[in-house]
């Protein structure tokens, strides 16, 4: 963060110039000069056609918000050159009655945010300089246009006319309907607005301004520019904003950049537009121009979703010389950048301006299909394509798709846009908080609406998908579900929405809300009621093996991708899996052994359920062992099971872990059941139930301690491991098991448990003579087991970090009680991101580091895993490999997300510089 004392300094330089193929800054600069004005600069740089302009730094953010919202001292003279700088450029003056320069005044922070903050255009004008602009442009009704726009835009944003709590209407579209009525008697599209109209409308929302704020519009540029930056920065600081921050990890500290640039008009007739595209579709990944526009518009309608914009390729048949030059460019930003771009245009009378790129949003097909095509062309070579996968969107590589039968059975409602790819089903929802409401009581939902605002950001967050009736690929719906991976169809016109009865008609239909409907955001498809998904194709070919991979691209470019990561990846992904089936989807994944076995999770089965009760309500050793000896085979069936798929890859298997009253029923019914199946009187299960109460069962009998208490557990554990093992072994299959100890803090503790491994491993080698292959290592997972590893290593072999339970007992804090604070402390990022998601790298981190150098003085070699639920999220992947684990270990289908995570830590720390 900038220091007050840097960003005060006299010297400072706050302002940043582009125009006439120079720039002060240039693409490297998004810190400084947010996203935007960073590529604005860059693009002037390489001689693309940018309007010029100036970008105040982020600094100037941070000090408005250290220093009570003011801004240094230098800012304004800097300003006043920048504007200076413009009119030579152009030949314009600010408030000229001659030649009026306007500009845009646009946000800008180091990650785009789209439609988070805001942006007003044609600032500048004013009673006076309207009329100037009405006869330099000789074009009167374009003049007026843009008047009405810039005190639209500006009433908004900066004076905050905006629609109150209870209106579903914006106050300024209400005045413009009820011109168009009394005057047009129907909804015309704005473009039918005539001069008169416009300037009417110039009068009533001056009028409503009033109204509203008690203040006047102001007439002065020089006011409306120092209001307009002083929206933007703070807009930095609204709801939608700080919702947006939370969910993409975007601290509030970077502050945002304000560009103020001259501007040019999309708005003066037929040959002229503005538009949105993509080097490439940010869909399916294909490589064709991709994008739309509007005729006489300018770029605000095009995202506003008010009027529904033509495919990019049509631009062609309207503008044949701009079209080509604009495939020009999308060459240029292609070969320069190497890599999509996603970027906006206005067109003023045939000629071609560039107000923006940046690295196109992407859906997971796409990213994976964009870096395997952009290295086949030698745009970027297989290193860079690997990091060009965000790991975490590689899931939706995965995510299911609708069943083909049931598809085919299914009636088609509606048609919209394929605006995010996948399917989804659920009850439909017309508002934000309705959907966040049934989200949370459990249902699966969608949001249904005309069009989607940054205000449903918290509904689309909640909502398995999202449908909208008006608007484009570029709308705001469209824009938010590619980059949140939600499925995703826009633009559904034979939709009607009734947001007051809560209801949707199509096609002679009516749907309440609750009603189910089903979405294909690959196709465009609307269904009525619930319709069941289908595996992915790489899940089809990998998984279930019903698809050839020679027919499906999808699955060529995951295993090419896959392939890629095994050639630098140092640390290993192993999977938590506890029977065969996950053990076998896992290895088809790629992993490279089990690193958690949850063996309880084998007891919950059909009657193994009931053989596990009777051990728990034993009254002595030996009915405990006879109960034992009941779950043995099935025990050991599964690990036959586990080892065969293996084919000699290591299984962590730990030995049971929770604490007891987790098998015994609660509820009364379910106890009289157990009684009269076991022939016990309930009484005796009731009391059972009663003496396993704890008050803290996170640190109560559990782990370890029951193996201590009774051995006999461990013992038959022991067994099943070791016979298994040896049956496999003789069918020819390596077989390396590699049994844990669960919540060791002393090093009494697991010699104890170790000395009844060994000594059964013994017995069982000689029963069955084999000579059998195993280690036996212990989880840390409490704070004194880091803090001792050092003693806890003479008997390890391994250890792994069990680090659900190390952040339950190094932050106090109980994962399963955490609800009803942690929310806040996100909130008021005490932290940044939930614990039990993302590894707490200084608290639990140190400790995990402490426990490895004091684990490694004793045993140099000690092997070193991770099985908590971190192991596939990748900023916990990336520090596991930082700290030079072997290996992580998470579920099935999260593998592939940890292994490009791997591989994408070591090329970061190669780029650092830090490369082993
Ligand atoms: P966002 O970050 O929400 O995309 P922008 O700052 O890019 O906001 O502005 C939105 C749109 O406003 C742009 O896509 C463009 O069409 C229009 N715009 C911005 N600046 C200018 C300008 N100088 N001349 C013409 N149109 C502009
Ligand atoms: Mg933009
Ligand atoms: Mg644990």
């Amino acid at each position: 963060m900038a220091t007050k004392s840097k960003s005060s300094g006299k010297s400072s330089k706050y302002v940043y110039l582009f125009g006439g193929g120079k720039a002060d800054g240039n693409g490297t600069q998004k810190p400084l000069l947010g996203g935007k004005g960073a590529n604005l600069a860059e693009m002037t740089r390489i001689g693309l056609p940018v309007p010029p302009g100036f970008t105040i730094t982020t600094e100037v953010c941070t000090y408005y918000y250290d220093n009570r919202k003011s801004y240094p001292k230098a800012l304004e003279a800097q300003v006043k050159n920048g504007v200076t700088f413009l009119e030579n450029q152009l030949g314009k003056k600010f408030n000229s009655l001659d030649k009026p320069l306007l500009v845009s005044v646009r946000s800008g922070a180091r990650d785009s945010m789209p439609g988070m903050m805001d942006t007003i255009l044609n600032l500048g004008l004013n009673d006076k300089t309207v009329l100037a602009l009405a006869r330099y442009s000789n074009n009167e009704r374009f003049a007026w246009d843009c008047y009405r726009r810039f005190v639209q835009m500006y009433g908004d944003v900066v004076m905050g006319v905006q629609k109150r709590a209870g209106e579903d209407h914006e106050p300024f579209e209400i005045v413009i309907e009820k011109l168009k009525h009394e005057r047009h008697h129907a909804d015309i599209e704005d473009t039918k607005l005539s001069a008169q109209d416009l300037q009417e409308l110039v009068a009533r929302f001056k009028k409503l301004i009033v109204e509203r704020t008690g203040k006047e519009f102001p007439q002065d540029p020089w006011k409306q520019l120092w209001g307009a930056v002083g929206a933007v920065f703070g807009s930095w600081m609204n709801d939608r904003a700080i919702v947006y921050r939370r969910k993409y990890n975007i601290p509030a500290e970077w502050g945002t950049a304000v560009n103020v640039q001259a501007m040019v008009y999309g708005n003066t007739g037929e040959n002229s537009g503005s538009g949105v595209a993509f080097t490439r579709d940010p869909a399916t990944g294909e490589k064709v121009f991709y994008g739309e526009f509007l005729i006489n518009a300018q770029g605000e309608d095009v995202v506003a979703g008010v009027r529904t914009p033509e495919p990019v390729a049509q631009l062609n048949k309207h503008m044949p010389a701009a079209f080509k030059e604009l495939e020009g460019i999308r060459q240029t930003l292609e070969k320069h950048f190497k890599d999509v771009q996603d970027f906006e245009f206005t067109i003023e009378d045939g000629k071609v301006f560039m107000l923006q790129t940046r690295n196109g949003k992407r859906t997971g097909i796409a990213a994976v299909r964009f870096a395997i095509e952009m290295e086949k062309e030698k745009l970027i070579d297989w290193k860079t394509a690997i990091t060009r996968v965000p790991a975490e969107q590689l899931d939706q590589v995965l995510a299911p798709i609708f069943d083909r039968n049931a598809v085919k059975a299914a009636k088609v409602i509606a048609k919209g846009l394929p605006a995010g790819p996948g399917a989804a089903s659920g009850k439909l929802y017309l508002n934000a908080d309705r959907v966040v409401e049934a989200a949370a009581r459990g249902e699966k939902v969608l949001l249904v609406r005309n069009e989607t605002s940054p205000e449903d950001l918290r509904g689309m967050i909640a909502a398995e998908g999202i449908l909208t009736a008006k608007g484009g690929v570029s709308s705001h719906a469209a824009l938010v579900a590619r980059q949140m991976g939600k499925v995703c169809v826009c633009g559904a016109a034979a939709l009607q929405i009734d947001y007051a009865a809560k209801t949707v008609t199509v096609g002679g239909a009516t749907y309440k809300e609750g009603d189910a409907l089903s979405i294909n955001g690959t196709a465009g498809e609307v269904y009525a009621g619930l319709i069941d998904t289908a595996a992915s194709e790489v899940v089809q070919v990998l998984v279930e093996k019903s698809l050839d991979g020679k027919e499906s691209r999808t699955y060529q470019n995951f295993q090419k991708l896959m392939d890629w990561c095994s050639k630098v990846t140092r640390l290993q992904v192993r999977t938590n899996a506890d029977n065969p089936e996950q053990t076998a989807n896992a290895v088809a994944f790629g992993a490279t052994g089990i690193g958690l076995c949850r063996t309880e999770h084998m007891f919950f089965e059909g009657n193994r359920i009931d053989a596990m009760r009777e051990m728990i309500l034993a009254n002595n050793v030996e009915e405990r062992k006879a109960a034992l000896a009941k779950i043995l085979p099935y025990q050991r069936e599964d690990f036959v099971g586990m080892f065969t798929e293996l084919k000699g890859l290591p299984a962590t298997i730990r030995f049971l872990d929770p604490p007891l009253h987790e098998f015994l029923p609660n509820d009364e019914a379910s106890q009289n059941d157990l009684a009269k199946k076991m022939g016990v009187p309930v009484q005796r299960i009731q009391q059972r139930v009663k003496e396993l109460h704890e008050f803290n069962p996170m640190l109560g009998f559990r782990g370890c301690r029951l193996g201590i208490v009774h051995s006999e557990i461990s013992e038959m554990q022991s067994r099943a491991v070791f016979e298994a093992a040896a049956i496999v072994q003789k069918k020819g299959i390596k077989v390396n098991p590699e049994i844990m100890i669960p919540l060791v803090g002393f090093k009494k503790e697991l010699d104890l448990q170790v000395a009844v491994v060994h000594r059964v491993a013994a017995e069982v080698q000689k029963e069955k003579n084999v000579k059998l292959k195993y280690l036996v290592g212990t989880m840390i997972e409490v704070p004194r087991g880091a803090l001792t590893a050092n003693e806890i290593a003479e008997t390890a072999q391994f250890f792994s970090f069990g680090t659900n339970d190390l952040t339950q007992t190094t932050l106090g804090m109980s994962r399963d009680d955490s609800g009803s604070f942690l929310p806040h402390y996100q909130e008021q990022e005490i932290v940044k991101r939930n614990p039990f998601e993302a590894i707490d790298q200084t608290g639990v981190g140190q400790l995990m580091q402490i426990a490895i150098e004091k684990g490694r003085k004793t045993r140099p070699d000690i092997k070193l895993g991770i099985c908590g639920e971190h192991g596939g999220e990748p900023s916990s992947v990336e520090f596991c490999h930082r700290l030079g684990l072997t290996y992580v270990s998470c579920s099935p289908f999260r593998v592939p997300v940890a292994r490009l995570a791997a591989a994408q830590a070591v090329l970061k720390e190669v780029k650092a510089g830090k490369g082993r």
